[in-house]
């Protein structure tokens, strides 16, 4: 076990996460596969293996420190370009059945490969913008759980990610060092789809000590059938 898998394992542990050598192995080999692709199509900024499992691996998984995961089965992540937050959690949670969002087919083919390559199972890459999936009887009001990390602003996002959530269910929303603005701003957005702000969690990366906070949204009634509007829409003309 290198450095870097040895402090990832020590903090996943004291968060009641033990990956098996499995799991080591099929982080390091995604790893090695984001390097690799990133040299083919822009996946991400970050390509030193430390900060990858800090800013990318560490940073996906901590959803789980704050919902328990193991009374989730279906996870829907809108806006998963290189796997984030889902891959991640699938390879901690593997009962998920995962469904990943992205309007853009080439990081999808990249998802492919990885699935393929990890063996990860109850995997859906679906290809188009959230807008239009969401609309969608398989998608829609279907999933315990929505996430979606650097897609768009909060009202923007609820948007685009409730529809996706079954009444009941939550989205989640990983947001970075300040969310209140945001979260000021989308609440209207949370009145008209039927939401509302459940809790604001805040976490600091291990090393690098960045700020980080997950607003978890509870869905609370059936999205009205005017949302999502047309593809483009809610980012034109966010709900304010
Ligand atoms: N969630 C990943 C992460 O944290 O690294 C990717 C973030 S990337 C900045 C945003 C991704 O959202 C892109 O892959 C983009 O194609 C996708 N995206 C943006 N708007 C979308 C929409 N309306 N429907 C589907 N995918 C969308």
């Amino acid at each position: 076990m290198n450095q870097t898998e040895a402090w990832f394992t020590e903090l996943l542990h004291k968060q009641g996460i033990t990956l098996t050598e499995r799991q080591l192995q099929q982080f390091d080999l995604y790893y090695r596969l984001l390097v690799e692709w990133n040299e083919k199509m822009n996946l991400t900024g970050i390509t030193e293996r430390e900060a990858v499992y800090e800013k990318h691996f560490y940073d996906s998984v901590s959803l789980s420190f704050f919902l328990n995961l193991n009374e989730t089965r279906r996870l829907a992540d809108v806006g998963s370009g290189a796997g984030f937050p889902s891959i991640p959690i699938k390879i901690c949670f593997p009962h998920l059945e995962v469904t990943m969002v992205d309007s853009l087919n080439k990081r999808l083919l990249f998802l492919k490969h990885v699935i393929e390559a990890l063996g990860l199972e109850h995997m859906n890459c679906v290809h188009g913008r959230a807008e239009d999936i969401a609309r969608m009887a398989e998608h829609r009001d279907r999933y315990d759980l929505v996430t979606a990390r650097a897609v768009a602003r909060l009202n923007i996002l609820n948007e685009l990610c409730l529809p996706f959530a079954s009444i009941g269910g939550q989205f989640a929303a990983m947001k970075g060092a300040d969310p209140a603005s945001e979260v000021d701003e989308a609440k209207n957005s949370l009145t008209e789809l039927k939401a509302s702000v459940q809790a604001i969690h805040h976490l600091t990366l291990p090393y690098e000590l960045s700020d980080r906070h997950i607003v978890i949204v509870k869905k609370t009634g059936a999205t009205p059938k005017k949302y999502p509007r047309k593809a483009g829409l809610p980012a034109k003309q966010p709900i304010h």
